[in-house]
């Protein structure tokens, strides 16, 4: 029996966008067909349900300052080298049901250029990180999202778009990058936000985002599909067994 969600991940109404000019929706609540799925089965949903997801984007973007300091609370970027993780798995809670995502980071891989089609297998939502202090790191977002995409069904995935190292920005150089960066979210269909790992702007508020339009999109997708019984909620995770394939040879370099 898996503990409970911890109290700063439970998740009771939809978590705003960060701009409502370059958002996947901006509604306020959750779908009303969600809600009452989730309200009427509240005890019945035991199911354990994980979502993938993974971080991609340049070298020295900030990737692993982000996952760090929300799942560790600390701006570290040495955590993954330590304990030698894979992915890291985070629970929430979701309108009373219980909820994970699998936050899945490079292992330095992105410095060649070369990463293995296993990592982004599977996604249900991706992550394109970029470094607001270096503007150039944002035109490289979007090769770093074709490749991501080439394993995945454009229909089926959320795509945010994520600025980070806020705190380094003076807020000319802010306005600018973000007015470049709402462009291509809207583009590539992408809900833009900008964060800092240092000073922890924004992160939490991202991955509860993350978090929230993941899992309603799951519950729509089973609700369509009709494998949403009457007795319990069947959310689709991944592909079983992340680590096993992870191990695998990777299909590049
Ligand atoms: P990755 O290669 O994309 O995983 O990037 P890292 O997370 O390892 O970060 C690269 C560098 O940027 C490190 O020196 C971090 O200390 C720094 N960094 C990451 N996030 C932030 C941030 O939000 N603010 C500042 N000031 N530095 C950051
Ligand atoms: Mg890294």
């Amino acid at each position: 029996m898996l503990p409970p969600a911890k109290s700063d991940r439970i998740i009771t109404h939809l978590p705003k966008c960060f701009s409502p000019k370059a958002a996947l929706q901006t509604k306020e609540v959750f779908h009303p067909r969600v809600k009452a799925l989730c309200q009427a089965h509240r005890e019945d949903a035991i199911s354990f349900n994980v979502a993938k997801v993974i971080v991609v984007g340049d070298v020295s973007v900030g990737k692993t300052c982000l996952v760090s300091r929300f799942c560790r609370g600390a701006f570290d970027k040495n955590y993954k080298a330590t304990i030698g993780v894979d992915f890291d798995m985070e629970r929430f809670q979701v309108l009373g049901v219980p909820f994970s995502l699998q936050l899945w980071d490079t292992a330095g891989q992105e410095r060649f250029k070369c990463i293995a089609s296993t990592y982004y297998r599977g996604a249900q939502a991706i992550i394109v990180v970029f470094d607001l202090s270096r503007g150039s790191s944002l035109a490289l977002a979007r090769q770093w999202l074709e490749d991501a995409m080439k394993e995945n069904d454009p229909s089926s995935v959320l795509l945010f778009l994520v600025g980070t190292k806020k705190d380094l920005s003076s807020p000319e150089q802010l306005a600018q990058v973000e007015q470049e960066a709402v462009r291509l979210s809207e583009e590539i269909r992408a809900e833009y936000w900008a964060v800092s790992a240092k000073s922890g702007d924004g992160v939490r508020d991202f991955f509860l985002r993350v978090a929230s339009l993941t899992f309603e999109a799951n519950v729509l997708a089973e609700l369509e599909k009709g494998t949403a019984r009457n007795d319990v909620i069947k959310i689709t995770s991944g592909p079983k067994d992340e680590r096993q394939l992870a191990k695998r040879k990777p299909d590049c370099c």
